[in-house]
């Protein structure tokens, strides 16, 4: 037996629960290459109603859906406008330019969002000169914001830009419940201002793999054949889409519970004098600013050593992620293993 410890490296650590395994033990599959898992067709058409767009795509991971939706959207030498801490650009192993050969206009703004007025600076005009604007992506809630979640009413204003403009507008929707729980938007309402949305199952939902992409029909049509080129066709998937549909059905209604765990321990953090202070917490992500800036790394091993697993953030930051596996035990002991340290 391994030794306790609690994991807050990311909320992709949890492990299915016995009734997600037995979800997945009793589930229908077949053959999906053929469009024949009728687990997964269950999930697809329950995930394009209850985000209202005609179709959706159960594909491998968050990455894989969000570089095939890059891959429809554009063409080699365009260009896609996102935040420079951006998920699509930072940490798909430069998908998007191996994958589509497009290029990239990384714009900076608060806590990994961007703004409309930012954004309409960098439409490019109709020149030879320039790369032809082909997409912009947005993250909600941005990762690299610490969790941080848009105004919906900027998400209008964009996709009110995009669409005067005749460009496609994606949503990196890792988290796209963490960020629903907070603006309170309805979903169909939030999703109509996407063309496409990428969402994660394995993500605070709990499921063990899988991420889901929604769009139109056709989109979806070309979707299928891009996961097909990258590798992504899966055969008797339905075992890991029961999960999925588990967590739709389970795991969405308890995120609150995890915001306010991450602010538990923000407060916490708060009263170190090791600490100089965090990104307000906003969903499930606490980002520590240490005063020591050079010390990170020490402090990330002094946790371990406690049993509590922390991530480095950037330079003097270390990152805890809140998710469904951690329990009010876990959050005690870990309290007492700040206090100590
Ligand atoms: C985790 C994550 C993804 C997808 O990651 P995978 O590990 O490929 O599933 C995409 N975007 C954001 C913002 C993420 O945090």
């Amino acid at each position: 037996m391994d030794r306790y410890f609690v994991d807050f490296r990311s909320d992709t650590v949890t492990k299915p629960s016995i009734e997600m395994r037995d979800a997945m033990f009793r589930a229908f599959v077949g053959d999906d290459v053929y469009g024949e898992d009728p687990t997964v067709n269950e999930l697809q058409e329950y995930a394009a109603q209850l985000f209202g767009k005609e179709a959706a795509l159960f594909c491998t991971s968050g990455t894989q859906t969000n570089q095939i939706a890059i891959n429809i959207h554009v063409k080699p030498g365009g260009e896609v406008i996102c935040h420079e801490e951006s998920h699509i650009y930072k940490y798909e192993g430069g998908g998007i330019a191996k994958n589509s050969g497009a290029s990239v206009r990384l714009l900076q703004g608060s806590r990994g969002r961007l703004t409309a007025s930012e954004i309409e600076k960098w439409i490019m005009p109709d020149d030879v000169h320039f790369p032809v604007t082909q997409l912009i992506s947005l993250e909600d809630t941005a990762n690299r914001g610490g969790g941080a979640v848009y105004d919906f009413q900027e998400i209008e204003a964009i996709a009110h830009l995009a669409k005067s403009k005749n460009i496609p507008l994606h949503l990196d929707g890792a988290r796209i419940f963490n960020a629903l729980a907070v603006n309170g938007v309805e979903i169909k309402r939030y999703a109509a201002a996407f063309d496409s949305i990428s969402i994660c199952l394995s993500k605070g939902l709990g499921a063990p793999v899988g991420s889901l992409l929604v769009g139109t029909k056709e989109f979806i049509h070309q979707a299928r054949r891009v996961r097909k080129v990258m590798g992504g066709g899966m055969r008797q998937a339905g075992f890991l889409a029961a999960a999925g549909m588990f967590a739709l059905k389970n795991h969405v209604s308890r995120l609150p519970e995890d915001h306010d765990k991450a602010k538990q321990l923000e407060s916490v953090f708060l009263t170190c004098d090791w600490v100089e202070s965090t990104l307000p917490v906003e969903t499930n992500i606490l980002v520590v600013i240490l005063k020591e800036e050079l010390k990170r790394d020490h402090y990330i091993q002094k946790f371990g050593e406690l049993g509590v697993k922390v991530s480095a953030f950037g330079p003097g930051m270390i990152r805890l992620v809140t998710h469904l596996d951690i329990s009010s035990e876990d959050m005690v002991y870990t309290i007492e293993q700040v206090k100590k340290i």
